[in-house]
């Protein structure tokens, strides 16, 4: 009964996602469709031709960045739950987004402890991770330091995920908005729906998420997964590989 239930949570999450991912798009779709249906008239100035033109790229861009949020690295393929190397995991995304914190002179600082693991799908983790920490490089528009740490708990039953920024900041009715479909500060450079998308996830594979901000002095994310204990030598798997570790 469990499982069945699990199965359906994880059900009504996608359908809703892939909802709410048609419902987006459709918009900027829609928009520039009708500026290319007018860029059709042979008669118009060429100032409004630019217009248009300028529109329907900016729409365009919108269409990509609402699909990032969502399922920028996600493959058919890769939708299945494995054991994650977490250091690995974070490794992956923060490469991802080095260009995009050089950009805004991030410096990023790490301290990943080797050899822990969780239960996930690789890609929406990295999903998850990617909208988290890049809302923490864009809340630092002047530079600033994203700091990325795992270690597991004393009790040894969780994972411990700690990214902190020390950018803008939220307020305490900002904070207590995330998360929610659509809410967003950065006007039409947001889509309101990293947080959303990243919750949903962190629900999907049993992690809990606790986050703390000050204005102006920046935001911590706290992501506690539970842990994975590796089967010992001569256990079960004496001779399988275990993402790159041989037993
Ligand atoms: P978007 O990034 O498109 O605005 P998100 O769902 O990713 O949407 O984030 C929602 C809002 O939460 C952001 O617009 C911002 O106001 C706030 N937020 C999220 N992460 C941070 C952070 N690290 N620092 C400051 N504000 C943040
Ligand atoms: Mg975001």
């Amino acid at each position: 009964l469990r499982d069945a239930v699990v199965k359906s949570d994880k059900i009504e999450v996608i359908s809703h996602l892939a909802a709410s991912v048609s419902h987006e798009v459709r918009n900027p779709l829609t928009v520039t469709r009708g500026f290319l249906q007018m860029l059709k008239d042979p008669s118009i100035p060429e100032e409004k031709r630019q217009f248009y033109l300028d529109t329907a790229i900016d729409e365009l861009d919108r269409a990509e960045v609402i699909l990032k949020d969502y399922l920028s690295f996600s493959k058919p393929q890769h939708h299945q739950v494995s054991m994650l190397n977490v250091k690995t995991e974070i490794e992956k995304s923060l490469e991802l987004l080095s260009p995009y914190a050089n950009h805004n002179s991030v410096k990023v600082t790490k301290n990943l402890t080797e050899g822990l693991y969780i239960n996930g799908d690789a890609a929406k983790f990295q999903q998850c991770l990617l909208n988290i920490l890049k809302n923490g490089i864009e809340a630092m528009p002047n530079g600033g330091t994203l700091t990325v740490q795992v270690h597991q708990s004393k009790t040894s039953k969780s994972i411990i995920i700690n990214i902190e920024d020390t950018g803008i900041g939220m307020s305490a009715s900002q904070l207590a908005k995330l998360g929610e479909p659509y809410f967003s500060t950065k006007k039409d450079k947001g889509t309101g729906l990293g947080m959303l998308v990243a919750f949903k996830i962190l629900k999907e594979m049993n992690g809990f998420v606790d986050s703390s901000s000050e204005v102006n002095k920046g935001t911590r994310f706290t992501l506690i997964f539970p842990m994975i204990n590796l089967p010992y030598k001569n256990e079960i798997l004496s001779n399988t590989t275990v993402k790159g570790i041989n037993y």
